[in-house]
């Protein structure tokens, strides 16, 4: 079995960029949340459960419907925790059948719930990307044309990045160029044992 490093970092904090990097060292990358994207339209007994607590507008055409269901969930807790309770299981599963394939000594499962789903529990070790705050919301504005203040309150409902830290094994402060991250994440390749 890999070992499993939990690789995670609140919006516009370099996780991907990280991701990339150890794709590009040879390192297997789980995409957690895209994963999480794509089995609501893969898993059918999944699609079911979602339809029965979420109603048919759920899926249109039969194609989950993620302005719908974005909408209907927005600061509903009463939805979003079931919601979230029938997606990460299915998540879970299919993320186990992927760790089972892999050949490589040390995989990593990238997601940004890692902390607040413990999920890190179920880790090897964990690897955070952090930066500071300025610098995620004016990088998540670039790549994602949202505004300041969107960028902030998505910020603000996230765990906050002194907790996150003190619950990582490794840290990467991502305060500086592209270059800078390259270095930062080698070094943490090279002391994983
Ligand atoms: P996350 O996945 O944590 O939301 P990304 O890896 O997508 O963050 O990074 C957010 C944006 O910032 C991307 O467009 C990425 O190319 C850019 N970026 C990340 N790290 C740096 C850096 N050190 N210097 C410049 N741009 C960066």
């Amino acid at each position: 079995m890999p070992k499993i490093i939990g690789l995670t970092g609140g919006i516009g904090s370099g996780k991907t960029t990280v991701a990339k990097l150890l794709e590009e060292k040879g390192f297997p990358v789980y995409y957690s949340d895209d994963e999480a994207k794509n089995i609501v339209n893969k898993d059918s007994v999944l699609k079911e459960k979602i339809i029965g607590l979420l109603g048919s507008e759920a899926y249109s055409n039969g194609v989950y419907n993620r302005k719908y269901v974005a909408e209907k969930v927005f600061n509903n807790s009463e939805l979003l925790e079931p919601l979230n309770h029938l997606i990460h299981p299915a998540v879970k599963i299919d993320f186990e059948k992927w760790v089972n394939s892999q050949k490589s000594e040390f995989v990593f499962k990238e997601t940004a719930l890692l902390f607040e789903l413990k999920l890190h529990l179920q880790c090897y070790k964990s690897l955070l990307i952090t930066a500071d705050d300025n610098l995620r919301i004016k990088r998540t504005m670039d790549r994602d044309d949202k505004t300041y203040r969107e960028v902030e309150a998505i910020i603000q409902k996230q765990m906050p990045e002194k907790d996150k830290i003190k619950l990582a094994d490794y840290i990467i402060y991502n305060n500086s160029d592209l270059e800078s991250l390259r270095v930062a994440t080698d070094a943490v390749v090279n002391e994983l044992n």
